[in-house]
Formats: C-alpha cells, structure tokens, sequence
C-alpha cells in the first residue's frame, strides 16, 4: 500500500487545486501559500527527494523545468519567480515525494 500523500493527490483521491497535469507530472496550488503565486510540481513516479534523482530518472526533472516556464508564462509570473526542493528534514522537507515549489508575486528576498 502506498501511504504518499502526494501520490494519493496524484491518484485523486486526496482533492487538490489542479494547476496543469501530463504523462510525467502533475501542478496544484500550495494548501499553504507562502507567497501571492505558490504552487507545487511533483513527478508522477513517486521519488522521495531529489537525493533519489538518478540517470534514469533525471529526465523527468528537466521536463518539471519546461513545464514550470511554461506555466510561469501562461500564469504572468515569469518576469520573477523561485524554484525550491527541499531535501531531508534538516531542510524543512515535510513531504516525502519530490516536489518543486514555485514561488512568486512579492519580494522573496535572498538565502542566508
Ligand atoms: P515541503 O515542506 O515538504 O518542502 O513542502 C510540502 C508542501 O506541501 C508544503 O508547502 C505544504 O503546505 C504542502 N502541502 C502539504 N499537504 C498538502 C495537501 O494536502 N494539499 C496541498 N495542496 N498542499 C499540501
Ligand atoms: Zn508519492
């Protein structure tokens, strides 16, 4: 039994705000919004973290990157937004399924 929240997501038995969805990943809004623009894209393969990312499953990450400047365009965000993915729980990893947080609409100020 897979007990991924995000693969449930995936599966649609967990309900999410849909953002964008094809063969190899799927977009929905943050539940927690930390910036005016916060959505999430996950793989559908379940990876736990990008420390699980291996040749074979790299490419998936590259079509995340295309879909999100797709996305940022046709969301009007594109002049500025943020990628993040964090990894292991000294990162503030909460969800155990490869995701990339894409922030955008106020000043996210820089990492220190
Ligand atoms: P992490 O802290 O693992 O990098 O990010 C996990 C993100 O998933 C958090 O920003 C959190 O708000 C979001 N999240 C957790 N559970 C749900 C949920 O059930 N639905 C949605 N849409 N987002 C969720
Ligand atoms: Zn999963």
């Amino acid at each position: 039994m897979n007990d991924c929240l995000f693969c449930k997501i995936i599966a649609g038995e967990i309900p999410s705000n849909k953002v964008y969805e094809d063969d190899l990943c799927y977009a929905f809004y943050d539940i927690n919004p930390l910036a005016p623009t916060h959505f999430l894209v996950i793989p559908k393969v379940h990876l736990a973290s990008a420390a699980e990312v291996t040749e074979e499953t790299a490419p998936v990450v590259g079509h995340i990157y295309a879909v999100i400047a797709k996305l940022a365009k046709e969301l009007g965000i594109a002049e500025g937004y943020r990628v993040v993915t964090n990894v292991g729980a000294l990162a503030g990893q909460t969800v155990h399924h490869l995701h990339f947080h894409v922030l955008s609409g106020k000043e996210l100020g820089s990492f220190n």
